[in-house]
């Protein structure tokens, strides 16, 4: 993959080494080897008549820009901003809206999401109608005359659901609606929805990016710089920032993205292959089995698969007897780390979520998620086959 992008230097370089060269890797001021950490509040104003560049570190700090700038050009957007979690960044986007206006959302969403939508944004007359987006024409019949925006997850989670992204950005293009999309699960590395039309891209940077289960921050990136104003405004007014120390253990974190990700990659890929054939996994779920329903459309517009894999083990109890005896991964929310984590949607992400919605959704009881590490990939496969042995 090829990247043209104003903000760094080096056009036309792979993916790679925009991930160590990403325009601010080294500090002008000293040739330092990595961003240092502005461990300032606010800055002083050598000459009244000419601000500084910084004055308080809320409406901008040069560690925490340093970040920005590398996730705008790893996203190939014009601005990006750095948020104290991936909520952080998600409230901030939403009230890009205002009262009266009406936003559609992937139906199963990241459930914080589901949550803010249901219990905040609607006090504040922001309405959002939740469809399946695997089906463009559920898309097109919720739009209603106050409609401004679309929200979408690919893969979603935990059943990795597939929404064709350029077909949505296309449609909402002429019907004037802007378009969001959690970026999470895929990572720039994978998937780069601005190139696809797509106006906002949102990272719970605590996941893949960040990468050691050791930060909470979240990520925007817009794919003009238009749009990047207005967040930029509601950055500064609601307060969102990332704190100035975890910005730079992101920086620090991203730079292993690529390595880490197609390692884990090749890990989830032999996994999911190994829990299809074995006999007490009834249903597997990962974009790059031959039977994902989605794969071909994932294919068109991501490079790879991802490193999540979702498998049902047919029961509550079973579930559990498995969560009981692995040894190797962690059993927690999150994912995207170097160190595997298994988690149990039904009691953990989803449990807020009502019984039939959940049956529904193929979010069963005996549904648990996978999210691969970077441990031996045997290693993994014989702690499962372990824990799933009657
Ligand atoms: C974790 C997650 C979020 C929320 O991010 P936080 O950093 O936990 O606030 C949003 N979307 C997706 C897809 C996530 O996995």
């Amino acid at each position: 993959m090829t990247h043209s992008n104003e903000n760094g230097k080096g056009q036309g370089q792979d993916f790679a080494t925009w991930l160590i060269h990403f325009g601010k890797e080294i500090d002008a001021a000293t040739g330092a080897s990595s961003v240092p950490i502005y461990q300032a509040s606010t800055f002083h104003h050598f000459d009244l008549d000419r601000p500084p560049a910084h004055d308080y570190s809320r409406s901008g700090n040069p560690t925490r820009e340093a970040l920005e700038q590398y996730i705008a050009v790893l996203e190939g957007g014009t601005n990006g901003f750095a948020f104290a979690s991936g909520m952080a960044a998600i409230s901030t986007a939403f009230l890009l809206l205002s009262a009266g206006d009406h936003v559609i959302v992937t139906e199963d969403v990241y459930g914080g999401t589901y949550r803010l939508l249901t219990t905040v944004l609607n006090r504040l007359q922001i309405d959002s109608t939740f469809v399946d987006m695997t089906d463009f024409d559920q898309i097109v019949a919720a739009k209603r005359p106050n409609t401004k925006a679309v929200f979408v997850e690919t893969p979603s989670n935990p059943t990795l659901k597939i929404t064709d992204i350029g077909r949505v950005a296309s449609w909402a293009k002429e019907n004037g609606l802007l378009t969001m999309l959690d970026n999470t699960f895929m990572t720039p590395y994978h998937q780069r929805p601005i190139e696809l039309g797509i106006d906002l891209v949102i990272h719970s940077a605590t996941k893949f990016l960040g990468g050691h289960s050791d930060v909470l921050a979240g990520l925007i990136v817009t794919a003009d710089e238009a749009l990047g104003r207005r967040v930029k405004q509601l950055q500064n007014g609601l307060g969102t920032v990332l704190s100035t120390q975890e910005s730079w253990l992101l920086i620090r974190g991203m730079k292993t993205l690529q390595v880490r990700m197609a390692e884990s990659e090749r890990g989830a890929a032999r996994l999911a292959a190994w829990l299809q054939a074995h006999p007490a996994v009834s249903r597997v779920y990962y974009p790059g089995l031959e039977d994902h329903p989605g794969r071909e459309i994932h294919e068109r517009q991501s490079r790879g698969y991802g490193a999540v894999v979702s498998f049902d083990t047919g029961s509550g109890e079973r579930a559990r007897r498995l969560l009981g005896r692995v040894k190797i991964p962690l059993v927690a929310v999150s994912l995207g780390a170097v160190e595997s984590i298994l988690s149990y949607p039904a009691m953990m992400s989803h449990a807020a979520m009502p019984p039939e919605v959940r049956l529904e959704r193929g979010i069963t009881d005996g549904l648990v998620r996978y999210s691969v590490g970077l441990e031996d990939v045997q290693d993994l496969i014989d702690d499962l086959a372990q824990a799933l042995a009657e």
